[in-house]
């Protein structure tokens, strides 16, 4: 796959998780890009299903864009943000960040630092760390 086409996987949310992801430096979801991809599907799936129901005069339909917006989009955001918490919980418990109060979780980030968390990487080392 090229670097644009993961690029775009990964704003739509399409990469699937996998247990190399918290060893990565450079984390593929955070909450904002969850939030990010989960807008990104509903604005599309809302046009599409705005532009079917003008096109083909589906008024009395309409409502079923509402479910169309939870499967295609809100379900898999918040499949994702449960892959996300899941390793999330797996970085608190493998590194010392972990239980650092300079560790913002919802980003997989060092707020001293302002580096990428992971397995692999700890920005200060051991130096900075101070319990929460
Ligand atoms: S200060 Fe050090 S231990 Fe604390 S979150 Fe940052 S890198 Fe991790």
């Amino acid at each position: 796959m090229t670097n644009l086409a993961k690029k775009v996987a990964d704003a739509f949310l399409f990469r699937t998780y996998s247990p190399e992801d918290s060893l990565t430096d450079q984390p593929i979801y955070t909450t904002g890009s969850i939030v990010f991809g989960g807008l990104l599907r509903a604005m599309i799936i809302l046009f599409i299903t705005y532009w079917a129901v003008e096109k083909y005069y589906l008024y009395q339909f309409w409502y079923f864009s509402l479910f169309i917006v939870w499967a295609l989009a809100i379900a898999p955001a918040y499949e994702q943000y449960q892959n996300f918490h899941k390793r999330m919980e797996e970085l608190k418990e493998e590194t010392l960040c972990g239980t650092c109060k300079h560790f913002e979780n919802g980003s997989q980030l060092c707020r001293i630092y302002d580096e990428h968390v992971s397995i692999n990487h700890i920005p200060c080392e051991g130096d900075s760390w101070e319990p929460k």
